[in-house]
């Protein structure tokens, strides 16, 4: 690492980078996009590859270590496993992951898993087929779990994720399948409490299904292993009590992980945003398309960083929801 590492103004070291290649989607899961989609981004108002890659060599000689290559669905963007290998192949970053909806795995996972990404987030709500559609509005399960299957074959593409959004009211008849299914497959089911970052602006409070219920509902069945969350970790990981399997437990809500917070967000426009809740965020792309330097970038990311939120207020009175929705941030 050439340059000092990123910190923020509350003594945190910042080490993990997600990017957003993309603000489209094939799916509109209720969550996260309305059903008629968003005003997608001008093409040319979206990161090339070369910057993307530009960006991310200075933000490795920063000190980050793992980037996270999201979207709205990151496969959608065209060549999308040509940008995955040039971002493999920058000195000094420790893992490139990639956070999918799965829908087209069955093409390009092993195009990914040959550009030298070995982790995968895969995003399944619902075990069974009407209701699957119901939160996505696709018809897609059967698809999304074939993509995960080819995926699996790959053994450098393990262990596997997958992730299902909990919303009360939906999620709990899930539960018991989701471990049972973590238990006969090689995969990490983790719960993610339900966020305000949705495209219809209509969460509330009353929907989180909170990470403990989960737990406690699962544990009465197939008892699970205590567990702490890791320091910078999202997830609380307990292993079921026979060893056979684990679950993981995201709980941004209901117990907020702020205090080690190690992320940062680089948007599919070049906007760099210090938190998922951010209301503000800072241009990269402007200077970046009028020739800045490395040195330049470097100044305005370490001036944004250190502005970083000390934690998000979404159990606050007063709470305001940005205006990206989780599609267009990049979670
Ligand atoms: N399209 C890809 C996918 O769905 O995996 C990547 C982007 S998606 C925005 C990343 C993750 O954010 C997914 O696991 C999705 O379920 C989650 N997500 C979206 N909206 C959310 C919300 N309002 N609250 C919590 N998680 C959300
Ligand atoms: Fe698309 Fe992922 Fe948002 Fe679903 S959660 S609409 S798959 S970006």
């Amino acid at each position: 690492m050439a340059r000092d590492p990123l910190h923020d103004g509350h003594g945190r070291r910042i080490t993990d980078l997600r990017i957003s290649v993309t603000d489209r989607c094939n799916f509109r899961c209720q969550y996260c996009m309305p059903a008629e989609g968003l005003p997608w981004l001008e093409r040319d108002g979206v990161l090339t590859f070369e910057e993307i890659t530009r960006l991310t060599a200075l933000f490795a000689d920063l000190g980050i270590a793992t980037v996270r290559l999201t979207g709205g669905e990151p496969l959608v963007r065209r060549d999308f496993p040509a940008l995955a290998a040039m971002l493999t192949a920058i000195d000094g970053l420790d893992e490139v992951a990639v956070t999918t909806n799965g829908y087209l795995l069955e093409r390009d996972a092993r195009a990914l898993v040959d550009a030298g990404i070995a982790r995968f987030n895969v995003s399944v709500d619902s075990l069974q087929r009407d209701r699957f559609f119901a939160q996505t509005r696709r018809d897609a399960l059967p698809r999304v779990l074939r993509g995960l299957e080819h995926l699996a074959s790959f053994p450098e593409a393990h262990p596997i994720k997958v992730n299902a959004v909990a919303i009360r009211g939906f999620t709990e008849t899930e539960l018991i399948p989701f471990a049972e299914f973590a238990r006969a497959h090689p995969y990490e089911v983790r719960f993610i409490e339900y966020m305000p970052l949705d495209g219809d602006r209509s969460w509330d409070m009353t929907q989180v299904l909170t990470g403990e219920e989960i737990r406690a509902a699962i544990h009465a069945v197939h008892p699970l292993a205590p567990a702490e969350r890791a320091p910078h970790a999202t997830a609380r990981v307990h292993p079921f009590a026979d060893g056979r399997g684990a679950i993981g437990f995201i709980n941004p809500v209901s117990e907020p992980f702020c205090g080690d917070c190690d992320r940062i967000r680089l948007t599919a426009d070049g906007r760099l945003r210090t938190c998922l809740f951010s209301l503000n965020e800072t241009d990269l792309r402007t200077p970046l398309r009028a020739g800045a330097t490395d040195d330049d970038l470097e100044q305005v990311i370490r001036d944004a960083v250190w502005r970083k939120e000390l934690k998000h207020r979404v159990n606050e009175p007063g709470f305001i929801q940005p205006e990206r929705t989780m599609s267009a941030i990049g979670g």
